[in-house]
C-alpha cells in the first residue's frame, strides 16, 4: 500500500491550492483528481470566461485557470491520481483512502470535493443541447457574456442564490424573470423584497420550465403553470438555474459531521473537521460564498493546518 503524509481528495481550486502549499512544504501530497465523479478540475471546468479571479485582468477561461493550478501543483511535486475515491477509513491513523484501484495510507487528509450545482433535467437544457449555450447554473460566472446582453433572462429558483443571481443579471438584461414553482420565495425577506422592488425584475409564480429552444444559442422557453397546466412560450436569451447546490460527500457516508444543509462541518474559522487530522476545504464545507477565490483560500488554510498537525505528531 502507498504511504504518504497527506492525501487531498478533489481537484478544484481548493484541492490544488492545498496541494501547492503542501508540496512546497515538502509533504509530497497525493491528490485524487477524480475521473467519473465529475470533471477533474471541478466546477470551473464547465464555465467559460472567469473575469473575477484576481491576477487575470484580461480574464481567463475556467479550464485554462484550472490547468494552471494543476501545473503549479505538479511543479512542486504533487502526485496526481486520476481516479475517484470510493471510501475512506478515518477510524484510526494512519487513515486509509481507497479508489477502485489504489489504496493510500495517509497521516492526514484534506477533503476538497466541492459541490455540484443542481440542474433541471428538461428538454433543451442538457449537455449537447443548450447547456452552456444560454443555459447555465452560475449567473456570476457567465452572466456578463455578450449572448445575454439586452435580452430577457429567466432565473429558476426562489432562494437567496436566485435573487442574488437575478440582481446581478439586471446589469446586462433587458429584463429578468424569476420563476417560482410555488407562491412564495424561499429567500430571506430582505432579499425577496429586493427582487420584488427592482424595476427590471418580474416574478412569475406557480410555473416550472417545460422546454428550452434555440438555434446556436437559446432563443425561447416554454413554461407550464403547475396548477392549471397552461403552457406559455416566451422569447428568452438565457436560462439560469439557481435551485441549490449539493456537496459532494456521498463517498464519505457518515464518517464526518455535517451541517443540517449536508455540507461538511468545520470548526469556525478553520478547516478542521470533527476528526483530528482530517480537514475540509472549498465548497464541500461552504454554502455561502462558493467562489473560486474563497475555495482557494480555504485550500491554503487546510494545507497550513495539515502541516501544523503533521509536525505535532512527528
Ligand atoms: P435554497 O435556499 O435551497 O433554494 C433553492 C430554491 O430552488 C428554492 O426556492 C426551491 O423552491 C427551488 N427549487 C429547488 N428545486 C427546484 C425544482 N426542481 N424546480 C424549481 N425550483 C426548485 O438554495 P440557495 O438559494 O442556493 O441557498 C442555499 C443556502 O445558501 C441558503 O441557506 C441561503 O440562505 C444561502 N445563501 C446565502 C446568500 C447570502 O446570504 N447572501 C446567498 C446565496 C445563498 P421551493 O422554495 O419551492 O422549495
Amino acid at each position: 500500500m502507498k504511504k504518504t503524509k497527506l492525501v487531498i481528495i478533489g481537484s478544484g481550486p481548493a484541492g490544488y491550492t492545498a496541494a501547492i502549499y503542501a508540496a512546497r512544504a515538502n509533504l509530497a501530497p497525493v491528490l485524487f483528481e477524480g475521473f467519473f465523479s465529475g470533471p477533474a478540475g471541478g466546477q470551473l471546468m464547465t464555465t467559460t470566461e472567469v473575469e473575477n479571479y484576481p491576477g487575470f485582468p484580461e480574464g481567463i477561461t475556467g479550464p485554462d485557470l484550472m490547468e494552471n493550478f494543476r501545473k503549479q501543483a505538479l511543479k512542486f511535486g504533487t502526485e496526481v491520481i486520476t481516479e475517484d475515491v470510493v471510501s475512506c477509513d478515518f477510524s484510526k491513523r494512519p487513515f486509509v483512502v481507497k479508489s477502485s484501484k489504489t489504496e493510500v495510507e495517509a497521516d492526514s487528509v484534506i477533503v476538497a470535493t466541492g459541490a455540484t450545482a443542481q440542474r433541471l433535467d428538461v428538454e433543451g437544457t442538457r449537455d449537447g443541447e443548450f447547456w452552456q449555450k444560454g443555459v447555465t447554473a452560475c449567473a456570476v460566472c457567465d452572466g456578463a457574456m455578450p449572448i445575454f446582453r439586452n435580452k430577457d433572462l429567466y432565473v429558476f429558483g426562489g432562494g437567496d442564490t436566485a435573487v442574488e443571481e437575478a440582481l446581478f443579471l439586471t446589469k446586462y438584461a433587458s429584463k429578468v424573470f424569476i420563476v417560482l414553482r410555488r407562491d412564495a420565495f424561499r429567500a430571506s425577506k430582505i432579499m425577496a423584497q429586493r427582487a420584488l422592488k427592482h424595476p427590471k425584475i418580474e416574478v412569475i409564480y406557480h410555473h416550472v420550465l417545460e422546454k428550452v429552444e434555440g438555434n446556436m444559442v437559446v432563443h425561447s422557453l416554454t413554461l407550464k403553470h403547475v396548477q392549471t397546466g397552461a403552457i406559455t412560450k416566451k422569447e428568452c436569451g438565457g436560462v439560469f438555474f439557481a435551485i441549490g447546490h449539493k456537496p459532494n460527500v456521498e463517498f464519505l457516508g457518515d464518517l464526518l459531521e455535517k451541517e443540517t444543509t449536508g455540507y461538511l462541518k468545520v470548526k469556525p474559522g478553520t478547516t478542521q473537521t470533527n476528526i483530528e487530522g482530517v480537514f475540509a476545504a472549498g465548497d464541500v464545507q461552504d454554502h455561502v460564498y462558493r467562489q473560486a477565490i474563497t475555495a482557494a483560500g480555504s485550500g491554503c488554510m487546510a494545507a497550513l493546518e495539515a502541516e501544523r498537525f503533521l509536525s505535532g505528531i512527528e
